[in-house]
């Protein structure tokens, strides 16, 4: 290691060719984000009851002939035809297996166990309907979405006629539908049938925090109300698809004549089921009073009333209906899971969440199982005690915490306190909940440069640093306070690291060099972490520096994993959480700790081996673990103009909350000349402002008969229950699986406590909590209905996504398809019509599962 002084270098002024113009990236990667999920769609449309759309050209009446089952090889597109599978797509009924696991997710069984529900055979071929169909024709708005009345099935009709029988559910195959009006197809414009807020007469503004939270109509009466028919739940309403050939038949579907694909006006349109939901609940209030309630599609613009759970902008469920028992869930095998945004940005005209702060007692909490004080607490004897919602445990009211009840049994403060009325609202935590006992110091970003020969030539550095100049004017902030917290600190580096001392006192920049990457420490303590504020000239000074100070490197080689370790290191000096934004280009192959080498060997695609090549390689785990244990957020902006190693270099990214974007540096340079603002900079402006929470921990309660089993997301697991988050922004959601351990109570619904522990922006300690209360039925149809096909997808999504890691992709594949065919065979058995083998019925809450899951599949990861 070495120090040297550092003058600065003369005013930057020299203009360097291909500065002012990355071009967008060709791909940006956004770890543990999925767009909120929406719910399900349930507007009946008048008037088109028990239509049907045609669905491919007429056949004769009748059964189809067994082997009528094939589709043209032109289907079998994007994955779906790799060698070995097509066999199995055309084999005759398969052997029903009920040796497999009935729901892990991913078993290495590719025909997995459907026990107790519809045939095999029925699931089978469902799976190879889903795997043959051809959407890719389809256009938005092609053809109405297929609308029933609740309760009776339309027909979709595929190319053969139904038999006899099933006739009466499909109009003859002749005419189309008319399209959908124009402004439903493009203009997603779609007018609310009400002005906004029409229907939920007085809407109070933002109350107060505190006290004198209104009482709002419809409020439910308080913990442990019975379960209520949804507001707007989706009535029960199916579709139905028919398929060219009813049986999977026998071998001689192989050699049989080619058969018509599906027509692609005939797939349900996901832009129609989105634009019915706007026309259905858009402009409206969305109260969440009522246990089990499906709310809107994220597409429909609401606004949402917090009134005892949490609003769908945190939670979003896979269904809002558990099914009792875990036998149900294995018949359905319906992955049952949360998807939690727990920082998820609210519009302004929403109430923000209410701060609730007991002082030094900390917040009120279950003896037992530690849930937090919530609106499923059941008070007792007077209002002394109270029955935890959770474990059933009953407990002590704090003397400071006590008040009455009324003639409802209800505190006669319930309006008054968020905790008590209210599905989301944050705690102030006590001392207990900090590191060491000690309040956190305000947390800090740590920019951190690659300034290696490419990126100083190509104009990259420069770039960034002008960049900075004004983003750093705009770091974010709590609500109340004026200026960010949020401290700053800067390092460059190639070969060896650079560590800028910015100190407001200083009148030029004084950079500290070290050499021992190996074991990298921090050269600077007192001036590295600034705050931008007070040091600006001095900070100014150095980006306006840094472009020129390396301008003759010829340095070609960089490290990485040190990198981290540094702003890691430098964060525990500081005693602080943080984000480090690390802009890189090149694979690290300089001779250090993380040293990566190129083994994008495609031999291994298609192979049972391709799975190592998603592996990652060096010690990244062990450094991503520190990283979590330090709350050091890592953010990486790769630049990259040939291979790089994203599965070692974007771990600790993944494990610690942080954003991978990749930016390939030879698009942004054959842009560079387009005026558009660059992909890149725009990712940059908006993750520097990004609202988040520091150094947290999550932990997922639930009431007795089930529990979260696993976890999906940007997220560490150090255990089996608690969630660690290095930070967490407004953009990271967290996918929680449930298992039932025991039977459910319908009564008492299903419920769910999510608290987040973290650092506030400024530097407090606090705990967020989200509650959301579900039902459970012993009725599959309950479940049905009230599904969300987007949870499901991002449910199927992450989990895929995870499962490469370990299993051949194609076992992947296979397991996405067989449980989407599993889901809707269990449905059409147990909850639709009777209606022919090849008939394809789907529920009204899945219509577009067969399209989202075709998109899935079709994804470049799958
Ligand atoms: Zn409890």
């Amino acid at each position: 290691m070495s120090q040297q002084g550092y003058v600065a270098a003369p005013p930057y002024s020299q203009s360097q060719p291909g500065i002012g113009g990355f071009g967008p990236p060709n791909s940006s990667i956004h770890y543990g984000h999925y767009g909120d999920p929406n719910s399900s769609y349930s507007a009946p449309q008048p008037g088109v009851s028990k239509s049907a759309v045609p669905f491919g050209s007429p056949a004769p009446v009748g059964p189809p002939p067994p082997g009528a089952q094939q589709f043209s090889q032109s289907s079998f597109q994007n994955g779906s035809g790799t060698p070995g599978q097509q066999p199995h797509r055309f084999q005759g009924l398969p052997a029903p297996s009920n040796t497999g696991p009935s729901y892990p997710p991913y078993s290495h069984q590719s025909q997995a166990a459907f026990p107790n529900t519809a045939p095999a055979s029925s699931a089978a071929q469902l799976a190879d309907q889903l795997n043959s169909m051809q959407i890719n024709s389809y256009g938005p708005g092609t053809a109405p979405s297929p609308c029933v009345s609740p309760g009776h099935p339309a027909a979709f009709q595929g190319p053969r006629l139904l038999p006899p029988t099933q006739q009466q559910m499909g109009l003859p195959p002749a005419p189309q539908l008319p399209p959908p009006p124009a402004s439903s197809v493009n203009g997603l414009c779609a007018q609310p049938a009400l002005p906004p807020m029409a229907r939920q007469g007085e809407i109070p503004g933002p109350v107060p925090p505190n006290p004198n939270l209104k009482h709002l109509p419809g409020q439910p009466p308080g913990p442990g109300y019975h379960p209520q028919q949804a507001n707007y739940g989706p009535q029960m309403a199916a579709s139905q698809l028919s398929y060219p050939g009813p049986f999977p038949g026998g071998p001689a579907q192989l050699s049989g004549p080619p058969q018509k694909k599906l027509d692609p006006d005939s797939i349900p349109s996901p832009i129609q089921v989105i634009e019915n939901d706007k026309a259905a609940r858009g402009g409206q209030v969305y109260a969440t009073n009522t246990r089990g309630q499906v709310p809107p599609l994220v597409t429909t613009n609401c606004m949402i009333q917090d009134q005892g759970h949490a609003s769908p902008r945190y939670i979003r469920c896979t269904t809002y209906c558990f099914p009792v028992t875990s036998d149900m869930a294995k018949q359905a095998r319906i992955p049952l899971a949360a998807v939690i945004q727990p920082f998820a940005a609210v519009p302004p005209d929403e109430t923000p969440l209410y701060l609730v702060n007991h002082g030094e007692t900390g917040p009120i909490r279950c003896n037992r199982c530690k849930a937090y004080m919530c609106p499923f607490m059941q008070f007792i004897e007077g209002g002394r005690r109270y029955q935890c919602g959770f474990c059933n445990c009953i407990n002590d009211v704090p003397p400071f915490f006590f008040q009455h009840l009324d003639h409802m049994g209800r505190r006669i403060d319930h309006y008054e306190r968020p905790e008590l009325s209210l599905g989301s609202y944050e705690y102030v935590a006590t001392s207990d909940y900090c590191r060491d006992k000690k309040p956190p110091n305000p947390p800090a970003f740590i920019f951190m440069i690659d300034v290696s020969y490419r990126n100083i030539k190509s104009g990259l550095v420069k770039l960034i640093c002008d960049e900075l100049k004004t983003l750093l004017d705009k770091l974010p902030r709590e609500e109340q306070e004026e200026s960010s917290a949020i401290r700053v600190g800067f390092v460059t580096y190639n070969k060896v690291l650079h560590f800028f001392n910015v100190k407001s006192s200083l009148a030029q920049p004084q950079m500290m060099v070290v050499t021992d990457v190996a074991e990298v420490f921090v050269p600077l303590l007192d001036g590295f972490l600034v705050d931008f504020e007070e040091s600006r000239s001095v900070v100014t000074n150095l980006l306006d520096q840094i472009p020129e100070l390396f301008a003759d490197t010829n340095e070609s080689e960089t490290i990485f994993a040190p990198v981290i370790q540094a702003g890691m290191e430098a964060l525990k000096a500081a005693e602080c959480a943080g984000k480090l934004f690390i802009f890189h280009s090149a694979l690290p192959t300089a001779e250090a700790p993380g040293k990566l080498k190129n083994r994008d060997d495609k031999k291994l695609l298609n192979t049972d081996k391709e799975k190592t090549l998603f592996q990652p390689q060096g010690n990244y785990e062990a450094l991503a673990k520190d990283c979590v244990a330090n709350g050091c957020c890592v953010n990486l902006f790769l630049f990259p103009n040939q291979y790089v190693d994203v599965a070692s270099m974007g771990l600790v990214t993944m494990y610690t909350g942080g954003t991978l974007y990749k930016t390939s540096e030879l698009s942004a340079l054959c842009l560079q000349l387009d005026s558009d603002s660059p992909q890149f900079l725009s990712d940059l402006r908006k993750d520097i402002q990004k609202k988040m929470g520091f150094d947290a921990t999550m932990r997922v309660r639930t009431s007795t008969g089930f529990r979260a089993t696993d976890f999906f997301g940007a997220i560490y697991m150090n255990n089996t229950t608690d969630v660690e988050m290095a930070a967490v922004d407004c953009d990271k959601a967290v996918t929680v699986e449930f298992k039932h351990d025991d039977k459910l109570n319908e009564d008492t619904g299903a419920l769910i406590q999510c608290a987040v522990l973290y650092t506030s922006m400024s530097g407090q300690r606090r705990i967020r909590i989200h509650n959301i209360g579900l039902n459970c039925s012993s009725q599959l149809a309950d479940v049905y209905r009230t599904c969300e096909t987007d949870a499901l997808i991002n449910f199927f999504a992450k989990s895929a996504f995870k499962a490469i890691l370990s299993q051949p992709l194609k076992t992947v594949r296979d397991i996405l398809m067989n449980q989407t065919a599993h889901m809707l065979a269990c449905y059409k058995k147990n909850c639709a019509s009777p209606a022919a083998v090849s008939q394809l019925i789907l529920p009204d809450t899945m219509k577009v599962l067969p399209v989202y899951m075709n998109c899935l599949l079709k994804s470049c990861v799958l």
